[in-house]
């Protein structure tokens, strides 16, 4: 699975979500103090992100087949770009468009990322220009 560079790794992603859980893991602990507790608690915190992310994934592409194949080429995703903060700090921009834009369309002005040496149809206007 591709994730462009400047968006928050998936892997960061899933360490803030558990790092949240640590005031549950103490309960836990309290309640019930044994470390296989604790693990199972962690555990089931990781399956339960892993399950959201699938389903997500797996819903956004059955409903949107042509969204999420686009979404997934620009490095983006439909349940990690879609986490708020602290989980994804990433800004809006980067969550919409990802890669910052590093040409302009010269049809219609609309910034966005083309690998150099490539030819595009504009997003936005459907005009076809090259980067370089
Ligand atoms: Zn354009």
């Amino acid at each position: 699975m591709y994730r462009s560079p400047e968006r928050t790794p998936a892997w960061v992603i899933l360490l803030r979500f558990l790092a949240i859980g640590i005031p549950g893991a103490l309960f836990v602990f309290l309640v019930f103090p044994a470390l296989p507790f604790v693990l199972l608690f962690f555990g089931v915190m990781a399956a339960v992100f892993g399950l959201n992310w699938l389903f997500t994934n797996s819903v956004v592409k059955t409903f949107t087949p042509d969204y999420y194949e686009a979404l997934k080429r620009g490095g983006g995703d439909p349940y990690l770009d879609n986490l708020g903060w602290p989980l994804n700090t990433d800004s809006e921009a980067t969550r919409q468009h990802g890669l910052h834009p590093n040409v302009l369309c010269p049809h219609c002005g609309v910034g966005s990322f083309v690998k150099p040496g490539t030819t595009v149809a504009c997003p936005s206007c459907g005009g076809s220009f090259t980067n370089g």
